[in-house]
């Protein structure tokens, strides 16, 4: 089992006295910044005009433009979209850093790929809270919290672990545990697990479920809630406890099921074409792609958007949503 650190582990106070710039404030910015003044941290926002800006100031953060945030502090927490990342950098964030500040990220997408080079005078680390910015916020609310992922890219004054360990535990996640990685692990296990199994993965072997049902003649409603509406259910007792804890709880005929038909859907061929998706993850083709899209105005993803939008699955799940509305209510 891997080393996990605890509170205790972060002997180092790294963040006393420095003045943090968390830049962007939407899902992980928002949790990040407040959980860090909670801990007692001196935290400012850089941020561009805009709904964002609007909300951190109701949240009594003092904000300023990403550039004016970066010069007065010590420690940049860059928490704006992956794509954004490498212009707003350059242009903003760069120019403004002093030899012996930290730079920081929530994904290490840029710094792994290379769109952003930072000067080497300069701390790189991250820290990853393993959930959506709402969860972070909330568990630590509550005094708890969500774990997470830490690395140290580049270590200019020697103090960089110590600042990133330090940054763990002003978000909560040493209470619960926080584990050592790099940024290029951390970069190429995320990209896999949201395309091949938790994103790509499930939106289309969810929707090649409903077709299939459909296209054999049933109603697309009840299709709707076999393959859809039931996956939280299952997830949610997979996440309890494991793929024993989801099998344990379900009928004999559904886990006899399991067995004999998961292999026929999930051949070993759809394991080989996961390996070529690591690969293009690997060689940074995807990440090619998707930065020359973004570049180009975002054209291929608008397209795939837009299709994906006009499936039969959401027109009739939108409807069945009405008679539940249960579950849209916070658990
Ligand atoms: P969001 O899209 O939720 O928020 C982005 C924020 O950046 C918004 O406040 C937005 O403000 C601001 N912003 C966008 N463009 C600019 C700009 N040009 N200049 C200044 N501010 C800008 O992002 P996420 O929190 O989802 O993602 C941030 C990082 O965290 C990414 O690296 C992501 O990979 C990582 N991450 C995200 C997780 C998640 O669950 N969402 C989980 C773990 C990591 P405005 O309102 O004006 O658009
Ligand atoms: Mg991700
Ligand atoms: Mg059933």
């Amino acid at each position: 089992m891997t080393k996990v650190y605890y509170d205790q582990d972060v002997t180092v106070k790294a963040l006393e006295g420095k003045k943090i710039a968390v830049i962007g404030y939407g899902s992980q910015g928002h949790a990040h910044s407040q959980n860090l003044r909670d801990n007692g941290n001196d935290v400012i926002i850089g941020i561009r005009a805009g709904k964002s800006a609007d909300k951190a100031k109701e949240d009594g953060f003092e904000v300023f433009s990403v550039a004016e945030a970066t010069k007065q502090a010590d420690v940049v927490m860059i928490l704006i979209p992956d794509e954004q990342q490498a212009d707003v950098y350059a242009a903003e964030i760069a120019p403004n850093l002093e030899a012996g500040n930290a730079i920081a990220f929530g994904h290490g997408f840029n710094i792994h790929f290379g769109t952003i080079t930072p000067a080497a005078d300069i701390d790189v680390f991250m820290v990853a809270p393993k959930g959506p910015g709402h969860m972070v916020r909330r568990q630590f609310a509550k005094g708890s919290a969500v774990p997470a992922l830490f690395a140290v890219y580049q270590d200019a004054t020697g103090n960089a672990r110590d600042i990133a360990m330090a940054w763990a535990q002003g978000v909560g996640a040493t209470r619960v545990g926080v584990l050592e990685t790099t940024f290029k692990e951390e970069t190429e296990t995320d990209l896999f697990g949201e395309q091949a199994v938790l994103c790509g993965g499930t939106t289309h072997l969810v929707q090649a479920g409903f077709e299939t049902l459909v296209e054999a003649g049933y109603q697309p409603e009840i299709a709707y809630f076999e393959v859809l509406h039931e996956l939280k259910l299952i997830v949610d007792l997979m996440y309890e406890g494991g793929m024993e804890k989801m099998r344990y709880s379900i009928s004999n005929t559904a886990e006899f099921g399991d067995y004999v038909s998961g292999p026929r859907v999930i051949t070993p061929d759809v394991k080989d074409r996961m390996k070529d998706v690591l690969t293009d993850i690997q060689t940074g083709a995807f990440a090619k792609r998707f930065t020359d899209d973004y570049k180009a105005g975002f054209p291929d993803f608008h397209a795939m958007r837009a299709k994906q939008q006009g499936h039969q699955i959401e027109a009739v799940g939108a409807e069945l949503r009405k008679m539940m509305p249960f579950v849209n209510e916070q658990q």
